[in-house]
């Protein structure tokens, strides 16, 4: 159905069904003219938005109106995740051309409402317009942290280690294989496209890292040379990371092969992982890899004083600076 026929008040009825997962810190969710909710005490309110554009961030050929419902909300609990805080509350504003669907803006919301669902998060309200030209979808998310445990990207010190969660380098991979329309080629290549179109925000790791004594902390959004460069610049420090300490799938590995890549090209320069990059000190690292985050930790290098710079040491032992590209939407 068309939503000139629908209407933009039956459009938010069918929005508002299922938005509330987390009563307790709810008085008003969608409905009125602004949400109400109660804060948790003595805890920092964090909040970040991502807006995603057709075309530049996402194209409707290759991804379904749910996946990118669940990714438009992944990458902002991603944000919240990287401070070290609990996801708490969205709001979406969603500007819809003509060409799509009530159907398709139902299964957007199914896709929301799926992670929304999982993580405990409330949709709580946002704003419905009509775009002349393409969708565009803005998520801002809310979340909570303790003062005390809150991360920045500037609180790395020498000593410290540098680890990674999970394995880098799927998503960009999976991007490619889209975009080269291969990704039905062999079967290894599927997980590779899951992990770009349903990344999954590194939510419960993020929070227990922070309570073990992290010290600097980013996702991983635009590969991993740009986000360990924003940690060193942030906190005036230069970092040694070894090639083949970088953890990468099987998957890949296979996949860059079958592309004529490298799988570390994709780890370093490929974005969207969502995975999270961290410092700690190596006493705390020994305690919280005794601990279940609910993924791998890998260390990958160590925090070295500033005038070094951020290194790569290859395969052979010899050191090049890492420079910070990475995806970045202004320098394609
Ligand atoms: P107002 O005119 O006061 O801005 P709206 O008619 O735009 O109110 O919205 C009514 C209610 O629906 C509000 O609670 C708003 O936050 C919510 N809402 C509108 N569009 C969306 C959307 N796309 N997703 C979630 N909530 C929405
Ligand atoms: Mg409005």
């Amino acid at each position: 159905m068309e939503f000139k026929k629908l209407g933009e008040f039956a459009l938010i009825d069918l929005i508002k069904v299922d938005t509330i997962h987390n009563k307790e810190n709810v008085v008003i969710g969608i409905g009125d003219d602004a949400a109400a909710l109660i804060p948790a005490p003595h805890q920092l309110q964090l909040v970040t938005t991502d807006m995603l554009v057709e075309m530049v961030h996402f194209d409707l050929s290759t991804t379904s109106a749910w996946q990118l419902g669940y990714k438009s909300i992944a990458v902002n609990l991603s944000d919240i995740a990287a401070m070290g805080g609990h996801p708490t509350h969205v709001v979406i504003s969603i500007a819809l051309p003509s060409y799509l669907s009530v159907d398709f803006v139902v299964s957007l919301y199914e896709g929301m409402k799926e992670i929304c669902h999982e993580f405990g998060v409330n949709i709580v309200g946002g704003d419905t317009v009509s775009s002349p030209n393409g969708l565009v979808i803005n998520v801002t998310a809310m979340g909570e942290i303790d003062p005390k445990k809150l991360q920045r990207r500037s609180g790395a010190d020498v000593g410290d280690l540098v680890v990674v969660t999970g394995s880098l380098g799927d998503s960009g991979c999976g991007l490619e294989l889209l975009q080269q329309g291969k990704w039905t080629d062999y079967e290894f290549f599927q997980p590779l496209v899951t992990r770009h179109v349903i990344p999954r925000p590194q939510v419960t790791a993020g929070a227990m890292l922070a309570s073990f004594g992290s010290t600097s902390m980013n996702d991983i959004s635009d590969g991993l040379a740009s986000e360990v460069n924003e940690i060193a610049r942030a906190s005036h420090v230069g970092m040694r990371i070894y090639a083949k300490m970088i953890p990468l799938s099987a998957e890949v590995c296979a996949a860059a092969r079958a592309l004529g890549k490298e799988g570390l090209e994709y780890a370093l320069y490929g974005g969207e992982d969502y995975q999270l990059v961290f410092t700690i000190p190596p006493q705390q690292f020994s305690l919280v890899s005794q601990a279940d985050l609910g993924t791998k930790l890998t260390v990958i290098g160590e925090v070295i004083e500033e005038r070094y710079g951020v290194l790569l040491v290859d395969e052979e032992g010899a050191e090049s600076l890492l420079e910070p590209k990475g995806y970045n939407h202004f320098r394609q």
